[in-house]
């Protein structure tokens, strides 16, 4: 039924554009009816032709409607992508053309796609629960892979610029902004062009306590007597952590993700990074090759928010001297050096 109900809504673009995404955009402005003009009349809705670019908006010129480009397939996620473009759009017509920094043009289309969310719980409840489902799967990407690209390029200059790195403190503003923002501050940002960044909620961001806890038990003191229980606890430890941080470590068969545990263990290479109240934050495994006295890593696992912890503990503690190679490779750049 409510499948039925999600397919028949969103077959059409033109009318999901006009009667859910213009809507729901329109009533964030104190002036509802000039925005839907605007939305309506002066925005372009465009193909891609099934390439394989992601989304996109272009600014067209002065005087030019700006044009949206993405297909459509009908599905939940086309209409959140739908909001999130116009939102670029909308922004691109308020600033009249002024190129806004990339931080506060994805925050403006990040809250484009928050108030899709409040107007399809308002207006189109059956459609709400799949559509906070999409929203909350595109989090891990935003708020995972592309804080993992923003702290590499943070911590190696080296690292050239990728637009990823631009969306998890968009994403974060965003929300700030539609929670504790009204109207006017959302529309003074549509419209700041390139001032855009002193409309963000920085300063509220950076001093509002997060209170992110680590969640892990305090680990005991280690018993000389008994090795074999530290070897179990280092064992129970490893496997909290991938769960814990959502590792792919721990999606593996039981029987071998045990097994390398141990052998790590055995082999003393791994380790394990205890914060200041003794509870774990990360840990490391890693191959060492006799030939050319290399160190290999082969896992990092670290919560979240913890990673730097986790590579600096771990500098300490395996001999600086050798050669240490990150054996996996990373979308944002080739196989790298991790310190
Ligand atoms: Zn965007």
């Amino acid at each position: 039924m409510v499948d039925d109900f999600i397919n028949n809504k969103l077959s059409s673009q033109d009318s999901c554009y006009k009667n859910i995404v213009v809507p729901a955009l329109a009533r964030a402005f104190d002036n509802v009816s000039e925005m839907q003009h605007l939305l309506c009349n002066h925005v372009e809705l465009r193909v891609l032709n099934n390439c394989k670019e992601a989304p996109y908006t272009v600014c067209q010129g002065s005087g030019q409607p700006p044009a949206v480009f993405m297909d459509w397939y009908g599905r939940v996620e086309d209409l959140l992508c739908l909001a999130h473009e116009t939102a670029h759009a909308l922004q691109m017509l308020l600033s009249k053309n002024e190129l806004m920094p990339p931080v506060a043009r994805e925050t403006c289309a990040f809250i484009g796609e928050l108030l899709l969310l409040d107007y399809v719980k308002a207006y189109l409840a059956q459609l709400h629960a799949s559509l906070l489902d999409v929203w909350h799967g595109q989090n891990g990407f935003y708020l995972g892979d592309c804080v993992e690209v923003l702290t590499d390029a943070l911590n190696h200059s080296e690292i050239s610029y990728h637009y990823y790195q631009n969306y998890p403190l968009a994403r974060l503003a965003a929300v700030q902004m539609f929670c504790a923002t009204d109207n006017k501050s959302v529309s003074a940002l549509f419209s700041s062009g390139r001032e855009a960044m002193a409309y963000l909620p920085i300063d509220e961001m950076a001093s509002f306590d997060i209170g992110v806890r680590n969640p892990l038990p305090v680990l005991p003191p280690s018993d000389a007597e008994q090795p074999a229980v530290d070897a179990y606890r280092s064992l129970g430890i490893m496997a909290l952590l991938d769960v814990e941080s959502g590792s792919k470590a721990s999606y593996q068969k039981i029987e071998s993700y045990y097994l390398n545990c141990l052998k790590n263990l055995q082999e003393r290479t791994a380790f394990i990074a205890l914060d200041n109240d003794n509870k774990p934050v990360g840990y490391a495994t890693w191959v060492e090759s006799n030939s050319d006295n290399n160190v290999v890593l082969t896992c990092q696992t670290a919560l979240p928010n913890n990673r730097i912890n986790l590579q600096r503990a771990l500098e300490h503690h395996v001999n600086i001297t050798k050669d240490v190679k990150a054996s996996y490779m990373r979308k944002a750049s080739k196989e790298r050096l991790v310190w």
